[in-house]
């Protein structure tokens, strides 16, 4: 599923295409894909709105528009943003086409028909509930370990937690906690303040090698240009087939299950 870094490179990449463009239409081909307001309602306050910015929180993207309103979007699990020209057929996974004055529309593509989209005029009603950035500056160490603080739940489902921290989903949180060598099992409130520090290291580490290489194709996941995303090539213990081995020590990777998430680590290197 798009996490962080795939929808922070879904947002830089169509940023040069869409900001300052206005929205000429729109194609509905799955009404459940429209969650606030009322499909009706969505179709006629978007048309005729000018693109003003694109931003991301956490894992959604939220586009700005002229009326002031913002126009949210999810990914959910196997959702897709892509960039077609204004000649393109909608394939079968197409729910929605947003036509621009440029010649050019845009696709939400979503197989799973998970992805979700809110036109609304406070955004906080939506995402308001978030945890904080993980690749911002007043994301420290300590700010961590306050979060952690207290927690009884396996530290593995605390990073998936999107009030505890934004962004961060399965792959990431499996690849921050191999490179910070903590089991995925451990609680959150028992890790030191070295491990914290270390996972700390560890979050900013994966998230920023994963933006530079564009995101994670390991799925349905596509650049907005019809492009893959290579960092899944980098990855250490996530998505790894059973009987890998780890590529520090050479113990085989292993599979558990943590609050329903499938987790790989390394029993040798992750204590
Ligand atoms: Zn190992």
């Amino acid at each position: 599923m798009p996490e962080l870094p795939e929808v922070e490179t879904i947002k830089n990449e169509l940023l040069p295409y869409i900001v300052g463009h206005g929205i000429t239409g729109i194609t509905l081909l799955w009404d459940g894909i429209v969650r606030q307001p009322s499909v009706e309602e969505f179709c006629s306050r978007l048309i005729g709105q000018r693109i003003t910015g694109v931003t991301r929180r956490g894992k959604y993207l939220i586009l700005g528009l002229t009326s002031n309103e913002v126009l949210i979007i999810h990914l959910k699990m196997t959702g897709s943003l892509v960039l077609q020209p204004v000649s393109a057929k909608p394939n079968k996974f197409t729910r929605a086409i947003l036509h621009l004055d440029n010649e050019t529309q845009l696709h939400f593509r979503d197989p799973r028909k998970l992805g979700r989209m809110w036109l609304v005029e406070d955004k906080n009603a939506i995402i308001g509930k978030l945890g904080p950035e993980p690749l911002e500056a007043s994301f420290t160490p300590q700010l961590l370990a306050q979060r952690l603080n207290n927690r009884t739940a396996p530290i593995k489902a605390i990073l998936c937690d999107q009030t505890c921290i934004a962004g961060i989903g399965n792959m990431y949180a499996d690849e921050a906690l191999f490179a910070a060598k903590i089991h995925p099992l451990r609680l959150g409130k028992s890790l030191s303040p070295d491990e914290v520090k270390h996972l700390h290291r560890a979050i900013g580490q994966v998230l920023c090698a994963a933006i530079e290489d564009k995101g994670a194709s390991v799925d349905t996941y596509l650049r907005p240009g019809g492009e893959l995303g290579t960092a899944h090539f980098q990855f250490q213990v996530a998505h790894r087939l059973s009987g890998e081995f780890c590529p520090v020590c050479g113990t085989p990777i292993e599979r558990i299950t943590v609050r329903n998430r499938g987790s790989y680590f390394c029993p040798k290197c992750q204590q």
